[in-house]
């Protein structure tokens, strides 16, 4: 698309103004294919203040393709633990087997390759195409489209696929063939740092000439939001069985499923008439063929997901009938109590892991 003056000046100005006012972040020195590609998948959903430590210890522990390729699913999940969505550990790794496998360990460099690779949305195929690369695609995260959104007054929610496209469009048509990736970075980072979802910064905006919201005094008024559902809230029972060897059980979760590749607790969410005891009884005997007594509540925490809450409450469990097997998980484990922090939990596991640990510990539960 031929682009006119005006948004040639656009570019110019955020470009000129990314130049100058870039942050320093580690994904920014050194650049590798690779290294984008890491850090765009961490980014995705998470903040880059939480993404920094996790990325300097991921590229220490898999600094290649082919580092990453020779570890365990388990000992990746286990540096990404913490850092939720733990799909993205499952596609990264899968895809870094399809690189070597393919591609000799070279991420290919066209969009549409890149796409086919597993966890490759369009937002990361293009981030790396443009960013790792230099192909004039566009890479539009939430930041670049509430930027897009103010700047062109476009009503609409942005999670809607039709007015997604036209800010993609959009960004097409202001996108410099020759610096293609520079000016993708430099519009998320203008909605991360000035562009700011409250209190937009636009005295500091190299933008600010050429926004209609701004001109309009109704910067807060874009992009739309449409009214959010409200979020389910489920409780969740989960069981500290231990054996009188001191061990306790785990259960790795299948990885097709929620959280798929951790360990856990075992245990599942309460349905409507039910103790939570009764609950609990009922999930170790679907998921493990065992019967148990469930005795004492040990600890009860909240936890948040992007879609849904749950209050935890854990357990501790003995064994009365049965050896447990894997009816509905990927494997089983009695481990000690110490041996727990090599196997990678979710937020909510680890900290009943830590308490488990430390009322063993303390001869507070034996
Ligand atoms: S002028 Fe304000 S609202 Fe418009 S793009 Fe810049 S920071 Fe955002």
């Amino acid at each position: 698309m031929e682009r006119n003056p005006t948004t040639r000046g656009i570019a110019e100005r955020l470009l000129a103004w990314f130049a100058a006012h870039a942050r320093d972040l580690p994904w920014r020195r050194d650049r590798t294919p690779y290294r984008v590609w890491v850090a765009e998948v961490m980014l995705q959903q998470t903040r880059v203040e939480t993404v920094i430590p996790y990325y300097d210890r991921f590229l220490q522990r898999f600094p290649t393709v082919e580092a990453l390729v020779e570890a365990s699913l388990e000992e990746v999940l286990k540096v990404w633990e913490g850092l939720g969505y733990y799909a993205r550990a499952r596609n990264l790794h899968a895809a870094a087997r399809r690189v070597v496998v393919e591609y000799g360990g070279q991420l290919p460099p066209a969009y549409e390759a890149l796409r086919e690779l597993p966890g490759m949305g369009p937002y990361i195929a293009g981030a790396v195409a443009s960013i790792a690369f230099g192909r004039p695609v566009v890479a539009l995260d939430g930041n670049g489209r509430r930027v897009l959104a103010r700047l062109f007054a476009v009503e609409g929610d942005p999670r809607r696929t039709a007015v997604r496209r036209r800010l993609e469009a959009l960004a097409r048509s202001l996108l410099p063939s020759d610096r293609p990736g520079p000016f993708n970075e430099a519009l998320m980072e203008l909605g991360a740092t000035v562009c700011l979802p409250r209190a937009p910064r636009c005295d500091r905006c190299p933008l600010a000439g050429d926004c209609r919201a701004r001109q309009a005094g109704a910067e807060a008024q874009y992009p739309t939001r449409a009214a959010s559902r409200p979020v389910p809230h489920y409780q969740v029972a989960a069981a500290v069985l231990l054996r009188e060897d001191g061990r306790v059980l785990v259960a790795r979760r299948r990885e097709e499923d929620f959280l798929g590749g951790l360990w856990e607790f075992p245990g599942g969410k309460q349905e409507d008439g039910e103790t939570l005891r009764e609950c609990l009884a009922r999930e170790l005997r679907e998921e493990l063929g065992i019967g148990v007594e469930v005795g004492e509540r040990l600890l009860t925490l909240e936890h948040a997901y992007t879609h849904f809450r749950i209050t935890l409450h854990a357990f501790r469990c003995a064994l009365r009938e049965g050896e447990p097997r894997c009816l509905e998980c990927a494997d089983l484990r009695w481990v000690l109590p110490a041996e727990m922090d090599a196997l990678p939990m979710s937020v909510a596991d680890r900290r009943i892991a830590q308490a488990v640990q430390m009322w063993t510990r303390e001869g507070a539960i034996s």
